[in-house]
């Protein structure tokens, strides 16, 4: 059990591994910015990217810098871009020289020696392939490591592709990272709509009344996304949507949309919820998933021509608990969609017959993206002297209702709760190999492992709903259009 940290304020350096990479140009830099110039990161900070691309100090500031766009017109953007600027820097080294990381700690030495005080925080960021993590992580702890501050280690995904494996890298960093210092970046857990879960549940005595299976029909978790694998067939076509994006991202949306009641709002509390639901899960069965794959998928060139790997999947998971006995969640995803839409879908059970026989069913529909609202979906008179039912929506919309809101982007949310040492967005062990369990079995079985038959994913052209069947398989478990 992670013990709670303290926030740093003072004294900081962030090592960025694998700082020449995509990730981190996209999301970590900018992300950083904003915390920069929102007063959110310690006084004195600097950020030292590592890789092993030899690079100069200026192209690699234009290339981290690109990204970062002004927001609207603010007149102080350029100044505080260039100031910015003034705290990235890079350091070129292998991966696996215990040496080269002996330069970075003096690099970082060099930094440290002008502090006013002898504390010396760091936080190491792995924005690199998974295949690397235990190895970086093991230097940067035999090499890098602070004797006279906090130390705190940020893994990206994909930490392993199966339980097994899981276990395995869990284990790897656990040698050298203790719980409290390592942070599982699920990026998806710092979105404003899962942030919000919890107080729209426990702040609402109304919305916590029919939060269970005795008002609750189903409950679709949706990722949908209109491009293709672009470029990334090869790292995609080993992976599939499942480790992709369900596996992971879904399953912590629905752990926290799921979870009893945390005892206190302590990191703590709230993951051991999370575990404890996860834990109710039984693995995915072969009958309760759709597997779909577009059309055009296999011209990528990094795509074996007689691939099974699915690129869309719908599957089925069920909670063994009193609260949610009986309820089917849904969690489905797919590339080269109609749209780009990220949602969760809670439909409640038809009205009491007699009244208003064959009307809408009532939903709450909270979207993650584009643009983050919340939606309950009624039934209502229809306005004027008309005395039928008409099916509306209450709508709230950020934009509109907090039109002067700033809402962080995920990877700005999770790296401020990095620095305050707050653990209730990252993935602890044990929550790790619960969501492996559910998923390993199926996992197994779409891969072929072991000689299994590979399942033949059932094709869909590009820009369309998804495979054909769909809707059969989702009134199966009582979705109604
Ligand atoms: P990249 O493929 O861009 O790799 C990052 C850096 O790692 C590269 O610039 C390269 O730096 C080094 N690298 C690349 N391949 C290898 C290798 N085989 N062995 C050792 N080093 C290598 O990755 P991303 O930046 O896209 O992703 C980083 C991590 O973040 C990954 O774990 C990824 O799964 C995760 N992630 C990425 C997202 C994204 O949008 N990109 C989103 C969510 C998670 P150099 O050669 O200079 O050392």
């Amino acid at each position: 059990m992670p013990k709670v940290l303290s926030q740093i304020a003072k004294n900081t350096v962030i090592v960025i591994a694998g700082a020449s990479g995509d990730l981190a140009k996209k999301f970590l830099y900018p992300a950083l910015f904003t915390l920069y110039r929102r007063g959110f990161l310690p006084q004195p900070v600097k950020i030292v990217g590592y890789a092993r691309s030899k690079i100069e100090h200026e192209k690699f500031i234009e290339q981290v810098t690109a990204n970062i766009k002004n927001p609207g017109d603010d007149p102080n953007f350029v100044a505080e871009l260039e100031s910015y600027k003034g705290i990235l820097s890079y350091v070129a080294g292998s991966y696996d020289d215990g040496a080269a990381f002996d330069e970075l700690n003096r690099y970082l030495e060099n930094i440290e020696s002008s502090y006013q005080s002898p504390e010396r925080n760091r936080i190491f960021y792995l924005a690199l392939p998974s295949t690397v993590f235990v190895e970086v992580s093991r230097n940067f702890k035999e090499h890098v490591y602070s004797t006279a501050g906090s130390n705190r280690l940020i893994v990206e995904k994909p930490i392993g592709s199966d339980l097994e494996s899981a276990l395995e890298m869990v284990q790897g960093i656990a040698e050298f990272w203790s719980e409290e210092e390592t942070f599982r970046i699920d990026h998806y857990l710092g979105k404003e709509i899962v942030k919000n879960l919890l107080p729209l549940r426990f702040a609402n005595s109304i919305i916590s009344g029919f939060w269970d299976s005795d008002r609750v029909s189903n409950v679709q978790i949706t990722l949908n996304e209109s491009f293709g694998t672009e470029g990334r067939g090869g790292y995609f076509d080993s992976a599939g949507i499942i480790r992709d994006v369900i596996q992971n991202h879904l399953c912590q949306v629905l752990s926290v949309l799921t979870m009893e009641r945390p005892v206190t709002l302590a990191p703590a509390d709230i993951v051991d919820e999370k575990v404890k639901l996860l834990r109710a899960i039984p693995p995915v069965k072969n009958e309760d998933v759709l597997l779909g794959q577009y059309i055009g998928y296999l011209d990528d060139p990094e795509v074996p021509e007689d691939s099974k790997t699915a690129t869309y999947a719908a599957n089925v998971l069920w909670i063994n608990n009193p609260r949610w006995e009986g309820v089917p969640f849904i969690l489905k995803a797919g590339k080269a969609l109609n749209e780009d839409n990220v949602e969760i879908r809670m439909q409640f059970k038809n009205s009491t017959k007699g009244l208003y026989d064959g009307v809408a069913r009532s939903e709450l529909i909270m979207r993650l993206e584009p643009g983050e609202a919340i939606f309950l979906k009624l039934n209502i008179k229809t306005p004027g002297f008309d005395s039928g039912v008409t099916t509306t929506e209450l709508k709230l919309n950020y934009k509109e209702t907090f039109p002067d809101a700033f809402i962080p982007d995920a990877y700005e949310v999770l790296l401020r709760d990095v620095l305050k040492g707050d653990h209730s967005s990252f993935v602890r062990d044990d929550e790790l190999e619960a969501a492996w369990k559910v998923f390993t079995p199926i996992l197994h079985w779409t891969d072929g492992k072991d000689g299994v038959t590979r399942p033949v994913p059932t094709q869909y052209a590009f820009g369309s709903r998804g495979p054909e069947g769909l809707d059969d398989f989702l009134a199966k478990y009582g979705v109604k259009a």
